[in-house]
């Protein structure tokens, strides 16, 4: 009984706290998540944890090696991030960045505080056009426009696994380093939840239409990623697991958002 009740308390004082991260936009996403951490810190060890990524490929001198890649991963993330605003009122104004790195891995990510990273094997194996490159790109901002690494931080928090509860309440040094760690253990390895895979399919469909890119290219780009998934697969599956019914659900969500794509291109 005692124990239960510290453990309410240590909940409360953590800031344990249900939040609405979104507008439902116009696919209509409307979950409730819980959240243990605040966004500020995970923003903050998502910047720390991806300056590390930055620098260690500038070290190896594969940072943007490619002008062309990197002229349309900012073309498409530019264009993107107006857009941003439908979904969330703050997000147009986060220090989004993204870069190319040049390495044979088919995979992408993005951090809290949308900062990303492709890699540029993605981009030249499966030969991805702009509107396909959209779609990759509107699907990992909208995992960061969802705050799903701050969720799954949260739940690890909760089931006592990750980030120590009593760490974070009583601001110890350390926090700052294990928060850093849980935040790339989620963007490296841990595979996302099949809904938080549903959710930034849909929302990367709206912000590509939205951003005047087909839609409909969500249903190609995964088409060629689960070609490549033979012998080995792309890295992208590994944290992005697809389940069965993934390019149904696409299409009928692309066809929804049709309208704003054209009113987009007008
Ligand atoms: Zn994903």
């Amino acid at each position: 009984m005692r124990l239960l009740f510290y453990a309410a308390l240590v909940l409360a004082l953590a800031g344990c706290e249900t939040v609405a991260t979104t507008q439902p936009g116009t696919v209509g996403i409307e979950r409730k998540q819980t959240m243990m951490v605040s966004a500020q810190e995970i923003d903050q060890a998502a910047a720390q944890e991806y300056r590390k990524v930055i620098t260690a490929a500038q070290q190896k001198g594969t940072l943007d090696r490619n002008a062309q890649h990197v002229q349309r991963v900012r073309t498409i993330l530019n264009r993107m991030i107006p857009q941003t605003a439908a979904l969330r009122a703050d997000a147009p104004k986060w220090a989004w960045e993204v870069h190319v790195i040049q390495e044979n891995q088919l995979n992408a990510w993005a951090m809290p505080g949308g900062k990303m990273v492709v890699y540029s094997g993605l981009i030249e194996k499966l030969q991805l056009t702009d509107n396909e490159l959209a779609a990759i790109m509107g699907h990992e901002i909208a995992h960061s426009l969802r705050e799903h690494a701050r969720e799954r931080v949260s739940q690890d928090m909760a089931t006592g696994l990750g980030v120590s509860i009593a760490g974070a309440l009583f601001g110890l040094g350390e926090v700052g380093t294990q928060l850093a760690g849980a935040v790339a253990n989620v963007t490296f390895n841990l595979p996302h939840s099949r809904a938080h895979e549903v959710e930034a399919d849909r929302f990367g469909v709206e912000l590509a239409a939205r951003a005047g890119y087909d839609p409909h290219a969500a249903v190609s780009l995964w088409q060629k990623m689960l070609s490549a998934g033979g012998g080995g697969g792309p890295q992208f599956l590994s944290t992005h697991p697809s389940p069965e019914n993934r390019l149904a659900d696409l299409k009928v969500y692309a066809d929804r958002v049709m309208p704003l794509y054209q009113q987009a291109r007008r």
